[in-house]
């Protein structure tokens, strides 16, 4: 998994300082963040690795075409050159652009899901699940055992265990499943990608029963280069190739531009049945905006457009990688534990074993990203039980059995040098793991709580 001799294919035009604070502020920052880092005021972080989500840099050509927005109601020519971005990179034949991935979740989980139906999907992501409960569905874990071993050296952890599938479709009934809710990479597993065969396999089980396959795309490009590096046949095709295979073998798509487009805000959906895509138009009239602008400015859709284009060139996406690799090879020499293999936007720490003395009620990983912040400025976030809310039926936590913080990477814009001082205050943190306590929840919120949860922490 050797990435060569990789370097950034591009040169730094703008800058931005970045605020450097001291350790007695950062604790008063934490405090009145309600020791979650979401709470943190940016101004109060040094390097921000809390997501990858509308982080990136733009370039000079997106920048320029932002000044070439055309802000009409209807029809702005900006519709028609993402329209055209989307065709040609994900090949689907009809576009709905909404203001971010949520609003695309939203518009295809109210479209295809009747109350009392299941949908089975490679492990869940927050919104994504969130809009199939609201829409009366029940989202059915169906990714392959391997997804929740952090240890697990599989090149494809994001894949869908066939055998779970079938089950579940012998257990609920086809009719019963509108679509297979497919993540490329898998967020929440640790960006791990799906291979081709499972996909093309998933594809053949669910055609057969008459089951649509919705793509979440929103890292199908980064998805596309593990495929490119891992899957037999692969080697020598390009990101672009790879990615219109992907979704050739999908029926729609929900896509957050905020991540693989380099955009800060923007999202879209892709069809390619007439009357869904029609549907789909009502619904965005309705919930986003006009279905020429789904509730994002022209300039928003023009620096969309291009970011597309951007996004699919080999040499942005291996540098991409191999950057988010270079941090989690520095934490493994550390010692420190982390989910293998590294996936392709972060790197996830399992706090379950480096704060082995805290059980899981005692939020690990919300307290090891404090900590890290308290070490040296550095916002990361939880993706563990906090993340997972409570179960609708029960009021109960949900236990996920993978307890991590997850340091997300900006696209384009850390470097190296700041990334390895992150990586040198986890290992400080690490030093010091048998002193770290945990936190108890003084308030929690009703719908995605980890968002604006707060803490307090204890003293052991
Ligand atoms: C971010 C994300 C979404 C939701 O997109 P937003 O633009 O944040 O609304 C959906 N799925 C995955 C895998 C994501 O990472």
């Amino acid at each position: 998994m050797d990435g060569g001799g990789w370097f950034e294919p591009y040169r730094i035009k703008v800058v931005e300082r970045i605020p450097v604070t001291t350790a007695r502020e950062r604790r008063k920052a934490l405090d009145e963040a309600g020791w979650n880092t979401f709470l943190l005021r940016s101004d109060q972080v040094t390097i921000d690795l809390l997501t990858d989500s509308g982080t990136s840099a733009m370039s000079d050509r997106q920048w320029a075409g932002m000044m070439l927005g055309d802000e009409a109601y209807a029809g702005s020519r900006n519709f028609y050159h993402l329209e055209d971005a989307v065709r040609s990179a994900y090949g689907y034949r009809y576009v709905v652009p909404t203001h971010q991935g949520r609003g695309a979740e939203h518009i295809v989980s109210r479209m295809l899901i009747h109350p009392g139906d299941v949908i089975a999907g490679n492990m869940y992501f927050t919104t994504t699940r969130l809009h199939q409960e609201l829409a009366g569905g029940t989202f059915r874990d169906v990714i392959v055992e391997e997804a929740h071993d952090p240890d697990s050296t599989h090149p494809f952890k994001g894949n869908i265990d066939l055998g779970k599938l079938e089950r579940l479709i012998g257990e609920v009934g086809a009719e019963r499943m509108p679509y297979v809710s497919v993540a490329a990479t898998v967020n929440m597993a640790g960006g791990q990608p799906i291979s081709m065969e499972n996909l093309r396999a998933v594809r053949e089980l669910t055609g057969a029963a008459g089951i649509l396959v919705v793509l979440d795309a929103t890292r199908a490009v980064e998805n596309a280069w593990f495929v490119k590096e891992r899957e037999p046949g692969y080697a020598e095709r390009s990101v672009a190739e790879i990615l219109r295979e992907t979704c050739d073998l999908t029926d729609l798509c929900t896509m957050s531009g905020k991540k693989d487009s380099l955009v800060n805000i923007g999202g879209f959906l892709g069809l390619n049945d007439p009357d869904l895509a029609e549907e789909a138009r009502n619904l965005c009239v309705v919930y986003e905006g006009l279905h020429t602008y789904g509730g994002l400015a022209g300039r928003d859709l023009e620096a969309m457009a291009r970011g597309i284009e951007e996004s699919v060139d080999d040499d942005h996406v291996r540098a991409r990688i191999m950057q988010v690799r270079e941090l989690g090879d520095r934490l493994i020499e550390d010692g420190i534990p982390v989910v293998r293999p590294i996936g392709g936007h972060a790197v996830f720490v399992d706090a379950a074993r480096f704060l082995p003395h805290l059980p899981q009620e005692r939020f690990p990983a919300q307290r090891l990203a404090a900590e890290i912040y308290l070490e040296a400025g550095t916002r990361t976030m939880e993706r563990g039980i906090v993340s997972a809310g409570r179960d609708p039926e029960t009021g109960e936590h949900r236990r996920p059995r993978l307890e991590l913080v997850r340091l997300a990477i900006p696209r384009r814009v850390y470097t190296s040098r700041q990334l390895g001082m992150v990586a040198a205050s986890v290992a400080r943190v690490f030093d010091r793991r048998d002193e770290v306590p945990g936190l108890e929840m003084a308030f929690e919120p009703a719908y995605l709580r980890f968002f604006q949860a707060r803490f307090r922490p204890l003293d052991r």
